[in-house]
């Protein structure tokens, strides 16, 4: 497993790609923006990519999609069926609409990178939809969990409650896994849980 990061777009979010170099094959984590420079950082692993994977449907996180899906025809996206808002313009202001092979996942769903598994933690708190993607030892936590933080809970479906339930189950798994935020700092599990207030207020639930 090989791991790449490039920050992209006005709000530099973290997209990142996951490659299992046994196969050749990779998946891209939150193509915010800049597809073109995401296309180039995935030609230069020499992997085919064979996924989109969306932490939640928020625009500066989706907004590669669609010219990589003009790139990649055959490539499926993965996105959250709670962060779609097919009858709410205002929603999709922010959680824009996205067209194409758009797949739902979810809770205890895994996902085949390669020969890589990819599992998922339904994460709400951020969004309604916010998923956290496990593979091996890493992380990839969208905007639930940031190094030192978590994710602002005041947009449509944000929830305080839900967020500090998630973070009381991230802060609850084996081990020092590698924590990959979608913005800002990458962390460990290790240290958030000793200075993450966020993540300090939930596992002693005093929020
Ligand atoms: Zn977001």
């Amino acid at each position: 497993m090989e791991i790449k990061a490039l920050q992209v777009g006005a709000l530099g979010t973290n997209c990142y790609l996951l490659c299992d170099e046994a196969t050749k094959v990779c998946a891209v984590v939150d193509p915010g923006a800049d597809a073109n420079r995401v296309a180039a950082a995935v030609a230069q692993t020499g992997c085919t990519p064979c996924a989109i994977f969306l932490t939640h449907g928020h625009d500066d996180h989706t907004g590669g999609v669609a010219d990589l899906q003009a790139l990649w025809p055959e490539v499926p996206t993965y996105l959250n069926h709670r962060d779609i808002y097919p009858d709410d313009p205002r929603a999709q202001q922010l959680f824009p609409l996205l067209s194409g092979d758009i797949r739902d996942y979810d809770e205890g769903d895994s996902l085949s990178v390669g020969s890589l598994t990819v599992s998922v933690m339904a994460t709400p708190g951020h969004s309604e939809g916010s998923v956290t993607l496990r593979c091996g030892d890493a992380l990839f936590c969208g905007d639930t969990l940031f190094a030192g933080s978590c994710g602002r809970t005041d947009f449509q479906g944000g929830d305080m409650e839900k967020m500090m339930a998630s973070l009381k189950r991230l802060s609850a798994l084996e081990g020092d896994l590698q924590v990959l935020p979608g913005h800002m700092d990458f962390s460990s599990l290790d240290r958030e849980r000793r200075v993450n207030p966020y993540l300090l207020h939930a596992m002693r639930g005093t929020i």
